[in-house]
């Protein structure tokens, strides 16, 4: 369903379109913010919270944005079908896709971790992006009529950390989005559509709440070498040069924005 708050019309046919997947909140949020200011129109996507969503798209209409809010559940085709549908009504194409949405669980050791958790975790990590990936190639590929685009896959430095103690599970589904961005980027490579990643490290999101531990960013900062957490802006500032034309000549690649870790 779209939310209450509708793009703003018209829309104008020069700026170029992006979806970011899980952009209510963290990432996806500084991510939305940032490309609406380099004149991109977006779709923000999210899964409960409406009321972030919308407060975000209010706030880049009133900067004299575009944007409009998605609720899909990314682990589900359905849904990832239906937000496609709804992104191509209110922005007639798409130029970019930022597979952001993810999620992390409860910090336990891989013993303990039982199949309800695993289906969830890879069902929005690793599924939710393939099918975003799919639907975004079959708008974007030459091959298929289209004129083009980017695709920046949002893993994490956990994809090579392994996460021990704390989400193993995780750290699994990330290294799937690292072989997916080399992958995919190989297929699509001479049809237009550049494919990279980014690997942030830690930083200050809720993120570390959903997994139990609020005060995470505390008890870590001093392992990374530059002693502090991240901020989700820093992660938006690679997403948006991986989607731009600076990066034209870029694809299958990874930034990590992790402080040094
Ligand atoms: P966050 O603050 O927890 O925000 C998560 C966002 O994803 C929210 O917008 C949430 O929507 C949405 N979401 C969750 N499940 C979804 C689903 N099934 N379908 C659609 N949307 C869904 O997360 P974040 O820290 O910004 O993380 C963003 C990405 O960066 C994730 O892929 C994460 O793994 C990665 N990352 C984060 C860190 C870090 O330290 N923060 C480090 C490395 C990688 P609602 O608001 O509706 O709940």
């Amino acid at each position: 369903m779209l939310s209450a708050v509708a793009p703003r019309a018209p829309y104008t046919a020069c700026m170029k379109t992006l979806l970011i997947t899980g952009a209510s909140r963290g990432i996806g949020a500084a991510t939305a913010r940032l490309a609406a200011h380099r004149g991109y129109a977006v779709g923000i996507n999210y899964i409960r919270n409406a009321a972030a969503a919308d407060s975000l798209v209010r706030e880049i209409l009133a900067k004299s944005g575009n944007a409009t809010a998605i609720q899909a559940d990314v682990a589900s085709e359905t849904d990832v079908t239906r937000m496609f549908t709804q992104f191509d009504r209110a922005f007639g194409t798409l130029d970019a896709l930022v597979n952001n949405a993810g999620i992390v669980d409860q910090q336990m050791r891989l013993e303990t971790m039982d199949s309800a958790r695993l289906h969830r975790m890879f069902t929005t990590n690793v599924t939710g992006s393939f099918l975003c990936a799919r639907e975004a190639v079959r708008r974007m590929s030459t091959r298929h009529g289209g004129k083009g685009g980017a695709i920046v896959n949002i893993s994490s430095k956990a994809a090579q950390l392994g996460s021990p103690g704390e989400y193993i599970d995780y750290a699994a589904s990330k290294a799937a989005i690292d072989a997916m961005t080399v992958g995919l980027a190989k297929e699509v490579a001479d049809e237009g559509i550049r494919v990279n990643a980014v690997r942030p490290g830690i930083v200050r999101t809720e993120i570390h709440a959903s997994g139990g531990e609020p005060h995470r960013i505390e008890r870590v900062k001093y392992s990374i070498p530059m002693k502090r957490a991240g901020e989700a802006e820093e992660v938006a500032n690679a997403i948006l040069w991986l989607l731009s034309d600076q990066a034209s000549y870029c694809t299958g690649s990874f930034i990590d924005v992790s402080g040094g870790r």
